[in-house]
């Protein structure tokens, strides 16, 4: 079963990931099903994530594009406390590839690898002026994070 789609970048789901998705996710997979109430998703994730340079707190955009080897939903409750699986409601026809993306996303963490650019200088740690416009006036010297 195909399981093409476009994500809300607003869905729930990706609330609370401290980091901001800029525009609508694309999901492209296929489900299988692999057992009695167990499915498994593959496929891949493309967006993009708005976030802050860690180094110099401009905003960055960052593309994503990940790829989800297998996720396996489950409605067996024996594998509800199992982190392997997504929980599924039992005789469910809806799989919400929402919490798959959320996870990938949580994981990638792309906020926390955000650079304005692979050079920026960052802020002098002293007078927290933006080094990439120059050397500050404090006369520290201009060290990367
Ligand atoms: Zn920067
Ligand atoms: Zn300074």
């Amino acid at each position: 079963m195909r399981t093409d789609g476009v994500l809300d970048p607003h869905d729930p789901a990706f609330s609370g990931l401290g980091l901001e998705l800029d525009g609508p996710v694309e999901v492209r997979g296929q489900l299988q099903v692999t057992g009695d109430d167990e499915y498994l998703w593959r496929g891949s994730v493309h967006g993009a994530v708005v976030g802050e340079c860690r180094r110099c707190l401009s905003e960055v955009r960052a593309p994503v594009d990940l790829t989800v080897d297998a996720a396996v939903f489950s409605a067996d409750p024996d594998a509800a406390d199992d982190p392997d699986f997504y929980p599924l409601p039992a005789r469910t026809n809806t799989i919400d590839i929402a919490d798959v993306v959320r996870e990938e996303l949580a994981l990638a963490a792309p906020g926390a690898l955000m650079l304005c650019r692979e050079t920026c200088a960052g802020l002098c740690p002293t007078c927290g002026a933006d080094l990439n416009a120059g050397p500050c006036q404090c006369g520290s010297p201009a060290e990367p994070v």
